[in-house]
């Protein structure tokens, strides 16, 4: 196979600086050498992405931001560009998260131009994608998800989905303790890398979708991930609540790689 397998650590709003970059060097250290075409990915807050990068020199983790601004520079109250990531030394960056889709009103658009902005600068974007509770049980999974994956992807070039990774992400099983089934998991997974083929109609981008590593999200713990991790679309996992424990995260990456 010639995808990758990645887990990556979203911290969300926790965190000091300090705190973060101890508990980066911890991961690190006690990891060691990763498997190979295996990757670990810590997305820590902004003010932490500096720190946490000077821990990481010399390690295989990848350093990612949660968010990012469209626009490279301007009067953007509050907001972070993708040149100033980059000059933190950001390899990733997640972007359209449900919860500032939620929170922040993005917008399919907006998340476009987001990862437009990422990939102009040479960082890979994980794309977060997910249907509500409500949606799901009015049989609207596959709608949703069809429209948030054409919409961010639609008019990017080859060279721009280079380093596309998409999170599937279910609102209802993010924090909540609920997981989605692995058979439910790889259904909808399945469907993504058929929606992301019919996206990238000719030659070489046709194989993108092939390429494309998807990773799961939501309540994923060391306890599923090996399960998890079994399903053929699935290539990694997304993880929020089990990767703030660093003792719990690298478990959680054992069992998974
Ligand atoms: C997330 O917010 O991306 C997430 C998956 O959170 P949790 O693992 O806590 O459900």
């Amino acid at each position: 196979m010639d995808r990758k397998q990645l887990i990556v650590a979203n911290w969300k709003m926790h965190k000091t600086p300090a705190e973060a970059a101890e508990d980066a060097a911890a991961i690190a250290t006690a990891l060691g050498r990763l498997p190979d075409h295996s990757s670990v990915a810590l997305a820590p807050p902004f003010p932490a992405l500096v720190p946490v990068r000077e821990r990481l020199a010399q390690t295989q983790l990848l350093l990612a931001a949660q968010n990012v601004h469209s626009e490279a520079q301007g009067a953007f109250t509050g907001e972070v560009s993708a040149p100033m990531l980059k000059a933190c030394g950001c390899d990733l960056i997640i972007v359209g998260h449900s919860e500032r889709r939620a929170m922040a009103n993005e917008s399919d658009a907006m998340v476009q131009a987001k990862m437009k902005a990422a990939f102009q600068h040479e960082m890979g974007v994980i794309l977060c994608i997910g249907e509500s509770d409500s949606q799901r049980n009015e049989g609207q999974t596959f709608k949703v998800l069809d429209k948030q994956v054409r919409e961010a992807v639609k008019g990017l070039s080859v060279t721009g989905v280079n380093s596309l990774v998409l999170a599937y992400e279910p609102i209802w099983a993010i924090g909540t303790g609920k997981t989605a089934s692995v058979d439910q998991v790889q259904e909808v997974h399945a469907f993504l890398r058929e929606t992301l083929a019919d996206c990238f109609q000719t030659g070489l981008e046709k194989d993108l979708a092939k390429q494309t590593e998807i990773l799961y999200g939501g309540s994923v713990k060391p306890s599923n991930i090996k399960d998890l991790m079994s399903m053929k679309d699935v290539d990694g996992a997304l993880v929020g609540g089990a990767s703030l424990n660093p003792e719990t995260f690298v478990s959680l990456i054992r069992n998974g790689f």
